[in-house]
């Protein structure tokens, strides 16, 4: 294979249209790879830009962060990787700040700009969505050769789900209820029967009612049944361990105070929303139920190794969560499609379907 200078790669020019560009490669850095795309799947704040909702990015966008592919090329100080394996993509991290140092990688110092950070060729973005993409090392995790690139890109959100459920310390055996079953509310229940929870998930909507259900979980449908009771059914009277709020909801966020146990329950708040949801709670409740309430947002390494591991060895099965594959030609269409509701991940793919 000649060396490879030039890549092809998606752009959010403005609201709805998002088109094939293409770039000369930036040289190679010491401690950089050099992927070949596999598989780039379409996030929630990916088609939010598209579709006008989240107004705070900029454009043209060359989005893209959940994605996984194969290592072309390294350079002189990469360490611990070879040419030809697989890898899934965490966060950028420097190593060396005081964040890092912690283990605290999603608040680097040099993560600054996030999304919007500008490359010298007018682009923001992490250029994720690319046939070939650079990336520093330390953002790679190995995947093994077995999993599909589509399934592979699922490092990062699982890597926010690991998170999570670090915060929330779920051990086996612990009854937990998630609010909510789009991908991150599945994702949420499946790590949790991974640890060996009981898990009960609920939802109104019959498409993600009928995917969870294929996935073996426990789901209660909120049109027909009161979740909150449904929970203290299942749970003996007592309420659950833990709840997990995978929708931003004022509504959902009153359900789940009902739903944890009397005495040190445990919720975290997993979503966002937009509007910003409330949360209704009096302090002497939190004082006296000794309950905690737990946020979580991103991701550190400790995380990733993780989720690539969970995915590596099939401990969760995100086949069902792989919505629709597009190549990069048709790009356009895979926003159509992962804007729909109800859909999973819609996920871009570099090699033929
Ligand atoms: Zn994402
Ligand atoms: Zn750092």
């Amino acid at each position: 294979m000649g060396k490879i200078e030039t890549t092809r790669f998606a752009v959010i020019e403005q609201e709805h249209t998002v088109k094939v560009h293409e770039r000369k490669l930036p040289e190679l850095r010491p401690d950089e790879v050099l992927i070949k795309n596999g598989a780039c799947n379409i996030c929630t704040t990916d088609y939010g830009q598209w579709s006008g909702a989240r107004k705070n990015l900029k454009f043209p966008m060359a989005f893209g962060h959940e994605f996984s592919g194969t290592i072309v090329d390294m350079g002189s100080k990469v360490s611990g990787f070879e040419i030809g394996e697989p890898v899934g993509i965490g966060y950028d991290n420097c190593g060396q700040c005081e964040f890092c140092k912690k283990g605290l990688t999603s608040e680097c110092v040099t993560l600054g700009e996030g999304r919007n950070k500008l490359s010298p060729d007018g682009y923001h973005g992490g250029f994720g969505c690319s046939e070939y993409v650079i990336k520093p090392y330390r953002s790679l995790f190995k995947m093994d050769a077995s999993i599909n690139p589509s399934e592979a890109a699922f490092v990062e959100p699982v890597g926010t789900v690991c998170q999570g459920l670090r915060k929330l310390r779920v051990s086996s055996g612990e009854k937990i209820v998630v609010i909510g079953a789009g991908t991150m509310g599945v994702l949420n229940a499946l790590a949790c029967k991974a640890e060996g929870c009981d898990v009960l998930i609920t939802e109104m909507m019959e498409k993600k009612i009928n995917v969870a259900q294929n996935l073996g979980l426990h789901v209660v449908d909120v049109s027909k049944e009161d979740p909150v009771k449904a929970v203290e059914e299942w749970t003996g009277g007592r309420g659950a361990d833990a709840v997990i709020l995978a929708v931003g909801a004022t509504a959902a966020n009153d359900q789940a105070l009902e739903m944890v146990k009397q005495l040190h329950g445990r919720i975290l708040l997993f979503a966002a929303g937009y509007p910003a949801p409330e949360l209704h709670v009096d302090s002497n409740l939190i004082h006296y139920r000794k309950m905690e309430l737990i946020g979580t947002f991103s991701a550190d390494v400790c995380d990733f190794e993780k989720a690539a591991r969970l995915i590596s060895e099939k401990k969760i099965d995100l086949s069902k969560l792989v919505e629709a594959k597009y190549p990069l030609d048709s790009v356009q269409e895979a926003f159509e499609a992962a804007v729909v509701p109800g859909a999973y991940r819609v996920s871009v793919v570099f090699d033929e379907i």
